[in-house]
């Protein structure tokens, strides 16, 4: 089949030519992101292989369905970024990859916790500069403390699990509490309480309707004054103006991202020699208690490796049988 691959960078293409031979579809690299603008240069192609910052609302599908693409093939677990009811209608079945490497999220989101807490970013770059003082880089153990886990699916669970092993007492709010969670001693809370309780907040729902702004000014207002907050999800759970504000007030002491709402303009480029017209994102960078990675909690040897493979087995079986592995409808949301 042939695919157009948007958003193609060298470590894509690595992986998915090593996952395609057996499989041999004609995968089409393309840089540019699927726009309005960019869809035509899927012409030819039967289906599209698209990432997290890729934009597929109707009248982006509409052209794709015009040229002839019937099948969406996500590299990644989100579907925030595809309208569902418009794939619906023009007959254009979409995929994903569901799970890859829980792990490698849940690891990366510890990376952040760690390095917010015992500051070792700041630490790295004084002691190059000679400077040995310790001011500034005051931590709290975390073994006792108290880490609530917004979302128990794949990567929240093996989260929960990692702060378990550090000693931390866990607590969680997920509308559908995780059995083996409780079992290993998850308190599920609603989530007022859990910002109330938490030390650490660290996010790992999906992005829906549901979700959008979840933490807002008056989510942040019900924080333990001076909480460290964590996101991983996908950077719209947070309303950062309101966060901003909550880090200006204190009630927030720090904060990790890995993800931010406007981050399609900015992630997963080289813009050092560009100005960042982004004055939200620009006064988070100024903050010394903020952290900020572009979207890489993904990015392992063992993700790349099944993403890859998930996504020509989705490909291969809709050539094959009309259907994919994993589906995403609007149907199964219902
Ligand atoms: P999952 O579907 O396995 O789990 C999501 C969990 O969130 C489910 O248990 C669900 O019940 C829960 N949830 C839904 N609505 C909620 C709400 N209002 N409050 C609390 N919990 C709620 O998904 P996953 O594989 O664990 O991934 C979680 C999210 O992580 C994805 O949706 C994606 O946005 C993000 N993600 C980020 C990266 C990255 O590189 N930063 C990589 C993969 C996934």
């Amino acid at each position: 089949m042939r695919v157009a691959v948007f958003s193609t960078k060298p470590y894509d293409r690595r992986f998915l030519d090593g996952a395609n031979p057996s499989a041999g579809h004609e995968l089409v690299y393309l840089e540019p992101r699927l726009t309005r603008e960019t869809a035509i240069a899927a012409a030819g192609a039967q289906a599209v292989c698209v990432f997290v910052n890729d934009e597929l609302q109707k009248e982006v599908l509409e052209a794709l369905a015009g040229q002839g693409v019937r099948l969406v093939a996500l590299r990644c677990a989100g579907f925030n970024n595809v309208d569902l009811s418009a794939a619906r209608d023009l007959a254009i079945t979409v995929a994903r990859v569901p799970e890859y490497s829980p792990r490698a999220v849940a690891e990366h989101t510890v990376a952040l916790i760690l390095t917010l807490n015992r500051k070792t970013h700041r630490a790295y770059a004084r002691i190059r500069e000679g400077n040995f003082a310790l001011e500034g880089l005051l931590g709290f153990d975390l073994h006792g403390r108290t880490v609530g886990v917004v979302g128990t699916g794949r990567i929240g669970a093996a989260f929960a699990q990692i702060m378990i092993g550090f000693g931390c007492r866990v607590v969680a709010h997920d509308p559908y509490p995780d059995s083996e969670c409780e079992r290993l001693g998850v308190r599920y809370l609603d989530l007022p309480e859990l910002l109330n309780g938490a030390d650490i907040i660290s996010l790992h729902c999906p992005l829906t309707p549901e979700t959008y702004h979840l933490i807002g000014s008056s989510a942040v207002a019900q924080m333990r004054s001076g909480a460290m907050l964590i996101n991983t999800s996908r950077g719209a759970v947070i309303d950062t103006r309101a966060v901003i504000e909550g880090l200006k007030s204190g009630r927030i002491g720090s904060l990790g991202l890995d993800v931010y709402e406007e981050e399609a303009d900015l992630f997963f480029e080289n813009l050092s020699d560009s100005l960042i017209h982004d004055d939200v994102f620009a006064r988070l960078l100024t903050f010394p208690n903020v952290l900020i990675t572009g979207h890489q909690a993904f990015f392992t040897e063992e993700a790349l490796s099944a993403i890859a493979e998930t996504t020509i087995a989705n490909i291969s079986a809709f050539e094959q049988t009309g259907q994919v592995v994993h589906a995403v409808s609007i149907e199964r949301l219902a």
